[in-house]
């Protein structure tokens, strides 16, 4: 029996989950490597699913989908829309919609891995695919680690996985080098001390010196950065004080960090943190200030010579102009801690969701960011064909490409 691909993505688009909370979508994943008699483990990293298949020596591909959903109010107008509500870590009733779409991630990797089990014959080596909870919140790659995915299952040669994306669908968009971003989130503390509005000079304002942090802050990719160069540093939050006549003791910013690679992370890295420090210095600050990395994602990198492997394949099997080069995306993705984990390649690409036509006509008239909702609107809206065919088909021919030929 072959799994019925479109009603399996509109299940799944209706009954999306909050990142750690996928337990209904494990389950419907669980069933499915139950029925192609994939040997699999549920639970990893709290709701993570992996299952290996076997087919002689080889080389180990790792195939990687992510399951989470969104707290986002669907307004696509589907006759399939989410109209879901879950609880977010906070305890609020929250709508929920899977508006990164991996929904279609999960439902093409299902679609993979039958044609995999059915081919077992014309090629050989062993399929490690993992489900992963909580891509959303970075940390679910990180949870399956710790929870020891790479020891109880065969460690990879390679780690491949695809995003659905604003592209035209049918075409795939992947570079050798840096793909996606690193990014840090980042809590900063500056410590003044408090006292009454009406006497500055018995007090050290932790306002002023948060003006005077978030302005200079600004100068690291104006004036420090090669403009050459990527980089965002965005101050998303700052909080300080409860009424006008009252100095407070102290204010927080929340800064959201962006760079291509590590050596760009240790540098920007570097100057906020002298920025901060030396800003609460110029204020008199008698305490230093505090900073607390609240989550890391490493940049995804592309192996160079795998890709260029890769986009090879994709081209034998989908004809020339199918690939391009979408450049760096300044978002940024977890999928690449089990290749750096188990010191392997990884080759993350982009696949289209967007109809054509619609995309043509977008392109045309210069519309395109006004016209195509991107990943996390509560209007994105993957059309399932061609999308879901060609997210099935490119994982094929990916996993294919790197496992070995049969044995003669
Ligand atoms: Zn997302
Ligand atoms: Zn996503």
């Amino acid at each position: 029996m072959t799994i019925d691909l479109e009603a399996l993505y509109i299940d799944l688009h209706r009954h999306p989950e909050l990142s750690f909370q996928e337990t209904r979508t494990a389950g419907v994943i669980a069933q499915h490597l139950t029925d192609l008699g994939i040997e699999f483990e549920e639970g990893i990293g709290k709701t993570g699913v992996a299952g290996v298949i076997r087919n002689g020596d080889g080389p180990v591909v790792w195939l990687r989908a992510d399951m989470d959903a969104l707290p986002v109010p669907e307004q696509t107008g589907l006759e399939y829309a989410s109209t879901a509500r879950g609880t977010d870590p906070a305890g609020n009733d929250v709508p929920v919609m899977h508006a990164c779409g991996h929904d279609m991630h999960v439902t093409a990797m299902l679609g993979a891995l039958e044609r995999l089990v059915a081919s077992t014959d014309e090629w050989s080596g062993t399929v490690v695919v993992v489900f992963q909870p909580a891509e959303e919140y970075g940390s679910g790659a990180q949870a399956m680690i710790a929870d020891g995915v790479l020891d109880r299952f065969p460690k990879p040669d390679i780690v491949l996985g695809q995003h659905v994306t604003p592209l035209p669908a049918g075409t795939i968009g992947v570079r050798g080098g840096t793909q996606m971003a690193a990014s840090d989130g980042l809590t900063v503390t500056l410590l003044g001390r408090g006292g009454h509005g009406s006497r500055p000079q018995a007090t050290i304002d932790p306002v002023v010196m948060a003006a005077a942090t978030v302005m200079r802050l600004q100068t690291i990719v104006s004036r420090e950065i090669d403009p050459r160069d990527v980089a965002v540093v965005t101050v998303g939050s700052i909080h300080a004080g409860l009424k006008n006549n009252i100095i407070p003791a102290e204010a927080k910013l929340e800064l959201s960090l962006r760079y291509p690679d590590d050596e760009a992370r240790a540098a920007v890295l570097e100057k906020v943190e002298r920025i901060v420090r030396a800003e609460a210095q110029a204020s008199g600050a008698e305490e230093p200030p505090v900073i607390v990395t609240d989550h890391t994602l490493p940049p995804t990198i592309n192996d160079v010579a795998a890709t260029t492997r890769l986009t090879a394949a994709f081209d034998t099997a989908f004809g020339e102009g199918t690939v391009i080069d979408p450049g760096m995306f300044t978002g940024s993705e977890d999928v690449s801690w089990f290749a750096r984990e188990a010191g392997v390649p990884l080759v993350y690409w982009f696949w289209g969701g967007v109809d054509p036509e619609a995309f043509a006509k977008a392109f045309a008239a210069g519309t395109v960011e006004h016209d195509i909702p991107t990943n996390h609107s509560p209007f994105f809206a993957p059309v399932i064909q061609p999308t879901l065919s060609r997210g099935v088909d490119a994982l094929v021919v990916a996993a294919r490409e790197f496992l070995g030929a049969p044995a003669a």
